[in-house]
Formats: C-alpha cells, sequence, structure tokens
C-alpha cells in the first residue's frame, strides 16, 4: 500500500545541514498496522510526513497505492493526499472556534459533496467514535481523549485507505490512551485501513501488527 525506496532526507539552512533519514526503504502492506519506534529527534515525524506527502525528500521514491507520487504536481498531490489518507497528530490540531462537526466536516469541503451529505457522514464518523453526543460543542469544552476521538472522526471521515498517526495518545493518560488504541484497533481490523503510528509507548506499539525501530535516521530493524 506504501512503499518507499531509498529515502534521504536532508534539511538544509545556511549553516546547518541535517541529514535526517538515511536511505529508508520501507513497504507497508494493504491492512497492515505498523508503529515506528525510536528515540527524539531520530527521525520519525519526517519519515511520517514524507509518507503522508506532507513533505517531498531529498531523494528515493515514495509510492502509495501503486501510483508513484515523485510525478504529482502539487494540485494532484493535494488532491491524492485527500483521498487517500488520513492525519492524527499529537496535539489534535482541531480548530477551536468550530464545533465538532463542522470540524469533522473539513477534509469533505474538498470534495463534490452537499453540505446534508457533509453533515451525515461527519456524523456518521462521529458515531464511530463515539461522540455523538458531542456534535455542537466546542474543542476547548472536551477532554483530550475526546478531542483525540474528534481528530480520528476527522481522519476518517473521507474514508481513507491509509491513516496516518503522529505520536496521537502522547497528551493522553494510559486510560484515555487505550480507548484511542482500541479506536485505530478497531478501524484496522472492521474497515481493513491502513494504519501508520509514530509513538514513544512499548505498550502501545504492542498491540500492532510490526514495529520499526529507528536511530539517527537509519532503520536499525
Ligand atoms: P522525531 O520525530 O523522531 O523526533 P524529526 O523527524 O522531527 O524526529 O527530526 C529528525 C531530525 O531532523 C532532527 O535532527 C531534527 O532536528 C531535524 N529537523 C526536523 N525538521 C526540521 C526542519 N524543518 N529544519 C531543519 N531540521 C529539521
Ligand atoms: P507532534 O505530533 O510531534 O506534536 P504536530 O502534531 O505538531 O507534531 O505535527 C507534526 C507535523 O505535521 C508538523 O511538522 C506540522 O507542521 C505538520 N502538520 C500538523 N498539522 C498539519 C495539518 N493539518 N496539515 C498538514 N501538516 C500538518
Amino acid at each position: 500500500m506504501i512503499s518507499l525506496q531509498n529515502i534521504e532526507k536532508v534539511y538544509r539552512t545556511d549553516t546547518i545541514q541535517t541529514l535526517a533519514l538515511n536511505n529508508i526503504s520501507l513497504d507497508v502492506a494493504k491492512g497492515e498496522f505498523l508503529s515506528i519506534m525510536g528515540p527524539s529527534g531520530c527521525g520519525k515525524s519526517t519519515l511520517l510526513n514524507i509518507m503522508g506527502l506532507l513533505d517531498a525528500p531529498s531523494k528515493g521514491s515514495v509510492r502509495i497505492d501503486s501510483q508513484q507520487t515523485n510525478s504529482l504536481g502539487d494540485k494532484q498531490l493535494a488532491a491524492f493526499r485527500n483521498k487517500k489518507l488520513g492525519f492524527i497528530f499529537q496535539s489534535y490540531h482541531l480548530i477551536n472556534d468550530l464545533q465538532v462537526l463542522d470540524n469533522v466536516e473539513l477534509p469533505l469541503l474538498y470534495r463534490d459533496t452537499t453540505a446534508k451529505q457533509r453533515r451525515e457522514l461527519a456524523a456518521q464518523a462521529l458515531e464511530k467514535v463515539g461522540l455523538s453526543n458531542r456534535m455542537k460543542h466546542f474543542p476547548t469544552q472536551l477532554s483530550g481523549g475526546q478531542r483525540q476521538r474528534v481528530a480520528i472522526a476527522r481522519a476518517i471521515v473521507g474514508r481513507p485507505e491509509i491513516i496516518l498517526a503522529d505520536e496521537p495518545t502522547g497528551n493522553l493518560d494510559s486510560v484515555m490512551g487505550n480507548e484511542i488504541m482500541d479506536i485505530l484497533t478497531g478501524l484496522n481490523q472492521n474497515e481493513g485501513t491502513t494504519i501508520v503510528m509514530v509513538t514513544h509507548d512499548e505498550n502501545m506499539a504492542r498491540k500492532t501488527h510490526r514495529l520499526v525501530r529507528l536511530f539517527d535516521g537509519s532503520q536499525v530493524q
């Protein structure tokens, strides 16, 4: 589903050059739930951003669902990302002055949908994460675990085949973290969604199918 070949990422500023990823090749199968671990600064977020087409590699190729993405222009890339991928971040990235339902509808604004369809799909996504009773709330009126569930609803509302999650349980206590993991595991098992998750937590990584460890930009396992 995702195929990375010989990925290198160099960040350059006037004075410094950082080799963030050093020749990474990695295949993620359709339906797989993969976790990525490693110390701070080892390149985990960079790798996830490259998989998610949020950032381009300095060298190497990224194929998603057989599409070679290197040749896509910015507009095509944005459309492809919107259709194929859902993102979840540690810090939720919700828009605080929009109600929960409106936050969840956001990815659908870039698609050919009516307002009624968007409301229905968003309500369904919120039902899947157990938040049907919070549609009219604002994010600041929710707990961290609830906010992350809204973020998951937003990630799945367009029915992406792939979810990329960067430390989705990083700001949560273990009870709420486990709830989030249960939702992700359910999506993987019941809907066949391919999931790649960056985590610091061995307990969370253990619940996934496979673990990739990074150290200093290289894959060590
Ligand atoms: P992790 O997610 O494992 O903490 P990152 O992928 O964020 O690691 O960063 C990998 C390396 O690349 C680090 O050394 C970091 O300082 C560097 N880096 C990340 N983003 C940038 C950037 N925008 N500009 C320069 N260096 C960066
Ligand atoms: P962390 O999970 O480590 O807190 P963030 O959640 O802040 O990291 O985001 C990880 C990376 O993804 C950052 O480089 C950020 O710029 C980028 N990012 C965050 N939100 C979005 C978004 N909605 N669309 C595109 N890129 C985003």
